[in-house]
């Protein structure tokens, strides 16, 4: 079988027919390192580039470890964000395809209480949520802690952030003592060193460097240009009918709204994410853009961490994002399980300036590109970016 190279990581059969299923060979990095090391019980940080499927690393020693006699709540992975958490559902899923018995409760707010609570009622080994509406679970009584042995956090540094940290310390304290605990991300921060300080016993750290061969293939652009000049700037983009599915980040809601309406009365198929947007309409927008039912998504950050669509082959940065790390993780929605995206920043010359910043912290390298006199998009040795007839 060509996952055999999983078998001698000692997967057992039932999710080796699944990765086979899944059209999954051979184990990436971050996988081959740490699923041992997770089925061994250990407490774990994985960072490794955006793409390079976290969640099967995480999500088969979690299909591994469940005792399927009991019938309670016993793994828990954390998200930020509801379409995340959705996807990590679907992606463990698919994984326990041939395990039957396993089921999977995905808890996050905007959704109505009533729909959640009986997937609780069906007694799932696993929880999949987002950290408000979970306690929220918990303090009504509908689910329990009590009997976690395994807790994932993933997209780690953000979970720890400000907004969350709160919420996420008060539902570690919650699980039982001695329980594993894992963090995975594409990037970290302090507070991940403290959060595992605090609550992890005995960590192994694994970091997964973007090398040569296993960096997101992503061919990064940047675009200096006055603010009133990038919506034409856009339009050119798409215009080259070079990329069939594109996803737009913009910083603020109102912005993202906008910038589709007016995508929308050029003649273009867009649709916007973002947080004001009903839940209902927001899982579907989600879905209709994986199964590629249109190739324009204009999203806020809600979409910039953890979200897998196939074949995004570009992503544009209508403004630049507030936070440095947020740029990776935007342009990693692109060139994911090994293949190749296209970015491109758009900024002004003020934007520039953070840009500079940003360019320290990735330590990389974009290639600049310019209009010229006529309006044709341009690299610095002048050859047109976009080959026309
Ligand atoms: P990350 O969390 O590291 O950003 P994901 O877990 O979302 O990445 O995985 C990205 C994509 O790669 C998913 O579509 C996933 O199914 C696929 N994938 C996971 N593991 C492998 C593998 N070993 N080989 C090929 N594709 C994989
Ligand atoms: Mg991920």
């Amino acid at each position: 079988m060509p996952v055999d190279k999983f078998r001698a990581l000692d997967v057992s059969d039932e999710v080796l027919k699944a990765l086979d299923h899944m059209g999954i060979e051979s184990p990436t990095d971050i996988q081959k390192e740490t699923i041992p090391l997770m089925m061994a019980g250990k407490d774990i940080i994985g960072i490794a580039p955006t793409g390079t499927g976290k969640t099967v690393a995480f999500g088969i020693p979690m299909l591994e470890y469940i005792s399927l006699k009991e019938a309670r709540v016993q793994e828990l992975v954390l998200a930020p964000t509801r379409e995340l958490a959705q996807q990590i559902v679907q992606e463990l899923t698919e994984l326990a395809r041939f395990i039957p018995q396993i089921k999977i409760a995905a808890l996050y707010g905007g959704q109505p209480m009533a729909r959640q609570i009986s997937q609780l009622k069906r007694k799932p080994q696993i929880v999949v949520a987002t950290p408000g509406r979970l306690l929220d679970m918990v303090n009504r009584g509908h689910v329990s802690l009590n009997h976690l042995h395994t807790m994932v956090i993933d997209e780690a540094d953000e979970m720890l952030k400000m907004g969350f940290v709160k919420d996420v310390t008060r539902i570690i304290e919650m699980a039982p003592v001695g329980r594993q605990l894992v963090m995975f991300s594409a990037t970290t921060n302090r507070d991940v060193m403290t959060m595992s300080w605090r609550y992890q016993q005995d960590p192994v750290e694994i970091t997964v460097e973007a090398t040569r061969e296993n960096r997101p293939q992503i061919a990064q652009h940047t675009l200096l240009i006055p603010r009133d000049k990038k919506m034409e700037a856009l339009q050119y983009l798409l215009d080259s009918d070079e990329y069939d599915r594109v996803m737009v980040f913009v910083n603020t809601k109102f912005m993202t709204q906008r910038l589709c309406d007016r995508l929308i009365k050029e003649g273009y198929e867009a649709q916007a994410l973002h947080g004001d947007i009903r839940q209902s309409q927001r899982t579907k927008v989600m879905n209709d853009f994986k199964r590629g039912k249109f190739p324009i998504l204009v999203a806020t950050d809600v979409a910039a961490r953890g979200i897998d669509v196939d074949d995004v082959e570009a992503v544009i940065n209508y403004d630049l994002p507030n936070e440095n790390e947020y740029y990776l993780h935007r342009i990693g929605r692109t060139g994911r399980a090994r293949k190749h995206g296209v970015s491109f920043t758009m900024m002004t010359f003020q934007e520039s300036v953070r840009m500079d910043e940003i360019l320290r912290y990735i330590q990389s390298k974009p290639t600049p590109l310019h209009f010229d006199a006529q309006g044709i998009l341009r690299r610095e040795d002048d050859t047109a970016f976009f080959e026309r007839i």
